[in-house]
């Protein structure tokens, strides 16, 4: 009795599912008669995500210039802006017939952002035609309360790397609001300071930029200090072939290289309004060695307390080693006295500015 009910039942059973298939076949949607399942589908995961807070002219510029170079699986952008996030969001996923990057999302909820590896925050003011990047300071300071702990709650173990201006001071502020260790908080600082360097210095030579080999450390903008003892091309110290380089007795007045660069920002805002082009991909550099592990040598932003008899809590650029979590090492640079003179009077200047900061 027991079996038979079995049997009935287990023909029934039967019957049923042969049913089902065939409804389910008749049901089934395109995508499901076209695509076969092996593995079970789950929640997938990025491997390499990066966020970027902001999407002015600098964030869209940064985010071009890492979906150009392939390092992301997945890009999250963010902005107080609905619809202008909605749109740039929008215009790029409609690019991914041409790049290999498989997922671009955004919004304005910091949940988008959750488990990147990298966020970059470009977000804030930025400078009015004429005014300097210190003077943004408070203004940008109370942008960054709001900012920082949200990237904190959802991606807790990222690299921050802060590109708003003033950059050293933010990033600064940057570090305190996360709670991060030192390491893994940085400023784009003086990586494109050093890129217009030596651009102009290949201009003067005939010579690609990245054969040029030229520092500028200390803090982005005004008084950023250009090392001119180290500038060579194939090792051939050009201080030491011209020894008046970067003084005000050189006929060459290769100090007009530096007071160019110093300039450009604002020579382009009040031609343009504004720069993008290469911040982005300057930023999209440092992104590259972080996000592959590269341990390349870059002019970033750091805290530079116990270096060059600098005492206070201040970030400046100087050459740092960055891998995955952030900046590994600083190279020690010697310095003539005159230019850590000027780190020195760099990081009174920010500091002056830092204790009368509200956050
Ligand atoms: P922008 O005005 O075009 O864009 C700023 C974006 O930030 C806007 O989309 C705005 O909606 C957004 N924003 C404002 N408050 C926000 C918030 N609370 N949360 C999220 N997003 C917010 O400005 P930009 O030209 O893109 O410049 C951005 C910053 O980058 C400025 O501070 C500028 O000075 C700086 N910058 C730095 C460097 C460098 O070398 N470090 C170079 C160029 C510009």
């Amino acid at each position: 009795m027991t079996l038979s009910l079995n049997r009935a039942s287990s023909k029934r059973a039967v019957h049923c599912s042969i049913c089902s298939e065939e409804e389910a076949a008749k049901m089934a949607s395109l995508k499901e008669k076209l695509i076969g399942h092996l593995a079970t589908s789950g929640e997938k995961h990025s491997n390499n995500k990066v966020t970027i807070v902001g999407v002015g002219a600098v964030g869209m510029a940064c985010a071009i210039s890492v979906l150009m170079k392939d390092l992301v699986d997945e890009l999250a952008l963010v902005d107080v802006m609905e619809d202008k996030l909605k749109g740039e969001m929008m215009d790029l996923q409609h690019g991914s017939l041409f790049l290999h990057t498989s997922k671009i999302v955004s919004g304005k909820d910091y949940s988008v952002s959750a488990g990147s590896k990298l966020v970059v925050v470009t977000a804030g003011a930025r400078q009015q035609e004429g005014e300097s990047r210190l003077n943004l300071v408070q203004r940008n300071v109370n942008i960054f309360k709001h900012i920082i702990p949200d990237i904190v709650k959802y991606s807790p173990n990222c690299v921050l790397l802060i590109v708003s201006n003033p950059v050293d001071i933010l990033t600064y502020v940057a570090w305190k609001l996360s709670g991060f260790p030192m390491h893994r908080v940085i400023g784009s600082g003086c990586n494109l300071d050093s890129a217009r360097f030596r651009y102009l210095m290949g201009e003067r030579l005939g010579i690609h930029s990245s054969s040029c080999h030229g520092w500028v450390i200390g803090e982005h903008g005004d008084s950023s200090v250009p090392v001119w003892s180290g500038m060579n091309v194939a090792g051939v110290s050009l201080k030491e072939l011209h020894p008046e380089m970067g003084t005000d007795k050189d006929k060459e007045n290769w100090k007009k290289v530096h007071k160019d660069v110093v300039d450009s920002a604002y020579e382009v805002i009040k031609l343009k309004g504004y720069t993008s082009w290469a911040i982005g991909m300057s930023v999209a550099d440092l992104a590259e060695t972080i996000m592959k592990n590269l341990r390349r040598v870059h002019p970033v932003s750091t805290m530079v307390k116990n270096f060059y008899g600098i005492t206070n809590e201040v970030f400046l650029s100087l050459p740092s080693v960055l891998d995955n979590n952030g900046i590994s090492n600083i190279v020690k640079m010697t310095l003539k006295p005159d230019e850590e003179g000027k780190l020195q009077h760099s990081a009174t200047t920010l500091w002056d500015i830092q204790k009368e900061l509200k956050f």
